[in-house]
């Protein structure tokens, strides 16, 4: 038979939601495994979000929508952004879809042409890359480490710009590492995009969960910046609604308008009564949105403060995020458990195998050195996969 798309054919699939599957299957088999894989918030939607899902069914809201979403769910978007973060944009602005994940995709659809350069710093959110090739242009990976928090500098920006060069994606707060960019830093970097006339796609997924220092969004910074940015966000993390799919992208009208022709023609609107139920999250009381953030608050300083007394292993304090970007290579050369580990990968095999934790290793993120935990886990098992770590890297299994 003739061959698959060699596109298709070469993307990797995501490591997050393999890791996942994987929890999911050795749970199922009996084995008593602590997840700390794919960033998923482990509360429930708000009760008064579910019940906006529940009336839009109730009254029929069955049918298909524009492609780019409601009009009464991008106006409450366009009200939340300028509470939160003095965003000003219009419905024509804003560009509904499923998932945060998808509308990432569709910007680069309509931004990007084969060949086109993205500049990616690392570590990076595992969907970036492939995405940015199965736009069939090519990713430039900018390394970072602890030494500047895992942040790229405006020099470092400059020195990677080509003839080709057409965008930069930056995360903010980060995952994985959950580093805050600045106004200050940001106010930089937004003047090498601005003198080299790239696009910025600025993933704010997780904005409403900070824990220190201050989000501020690259497009409030600067009207020039605003004007070559494309904010992705959605309902995901901030309301624990990972299930009911549904993003969105805030941006130059030109852009917008050829997301919806793109989706028009893929996958059509996002679910209606999703989008119902998002109109209710986003106009909506925000006490929900504190009242988690302060329990993942909670959850960081208790995983910060054990991860780091202990001796061969360490990381940063996120600013931000649910994610502990733990540096394992001081285990480097060494044997755990019985394993001789070279790698974050082996770190990560071992620590499932002989602990019962499961994470996943840093490769993924571009960064051969650390693994990362998702701490959107409840305090008893992050008290549970904390111990595991414990023991296991005293050389005493838990299986
Ligand atoms: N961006 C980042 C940085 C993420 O971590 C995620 C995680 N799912 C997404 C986008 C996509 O979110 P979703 O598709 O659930 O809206
Ligand atoms: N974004 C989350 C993560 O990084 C969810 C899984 C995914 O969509 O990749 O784990």
């Amino acid at each position: 038979m003739k061959s698959l798309s060699g596109v298709a054919s070469a993307i990797k699939p995501s490591a997050t939601l393999a890791i996942n599957a994987l929890s999911q299957e050795l749970k199922a088999q009996g084995v008593d495994v602590v997840s700390f894989g794919a960033g998923e918030t482990d509360f429930y939607t708000p009760d008064h979000i579910k019940k906006a899902g529940i009336e839009a069914i109730e009254t029929n809201k069955s049918y298909y929508t524009a492609s780019s979403g409601i009009a009464p769910l991008k106006k409450a978007i366009c009200d939340y952004l300028k509470a939160s973060f003095g965003l000003e944009y219009e419905n024509k602005n804003i560009c509904v879809s499923s998932g945060a994940k998808h509308v990432l995709y569709i910007a680069m659809r309509v931004m990007l042409n084969p060949g086109d350069e993205v500049i990616l710093p690392a570590p990076y959110w595992v969907t970036y890359e492939e995405a940015i090739r199965m736009c069939g242009a090519v990713p430039v990976i900018l390394r970072t480490d602890e030494s500047t928090r895992f942040k790229i500098s405006p020099e470092q920006l400059q020195a990677a710009i080509t003839g080709k060069t057409k965008c930069l994606i930056l995360t903010n707060p980060s995952n994985p590492t959950g580093m805050l960019y600045s106004e200050e830093e940001l106010r930089a970097l937004s003047k090498v995009i601005i003198d080299n006339d790239l696009y910025l796609i600025d993933d704010e997924i997780y904005a409403t969960l900070v824990y220190e220092g201050k989000f501020v969004s690259a497009a409030a910074i600067d009207p020039e910046l605003a004007k070559r940015t494309v904010i992705v966000n959605g309902v995901s993390k901030t309301y624990a609604m990972t299930g009911w799919r549904i993003g969105f992208a805030a941006g130059p009208q030109p852009i917008i308008k050829l997301m919806d022709t793109y989706l028009s023609h893929s996958t059509g609107n996002a679910s209606n009564i999703a989008q119902y139920a998002s109109v209710a999250a986003y106009a909506g009381d925000q006490t929900c949105v504190e009242n988690m953030r302060r329990e993942f608050a909670k959850r960081r300083e208790y995983f910060v403060s054990r991860v780091n007394a202990m001796d061969k292993v360490s990381c940063l304090p996120p600013d931000g995020a649910f994610y502990i970007f733990m540096n394992v290579s001081r285990t480097f050369g060494t044997t755990l458990c019985g394993e001789k580990i070279e790698n974050a990968d082996d770190f990560a095999q071992a620590l499932l195998k002989h602990g019962l934790v499961a994470t996943v290793p840093g490769a993924a993120f571009g960064s051969q050195s650390h693994i990362r935990w998702s701490y959107a886990t409840s305090i008893e098992n992050i008290k549970k996969g904390l111990d595991r770590l414990e023991k296991f890297l005293n050389n005493e299994p838990t299986a």
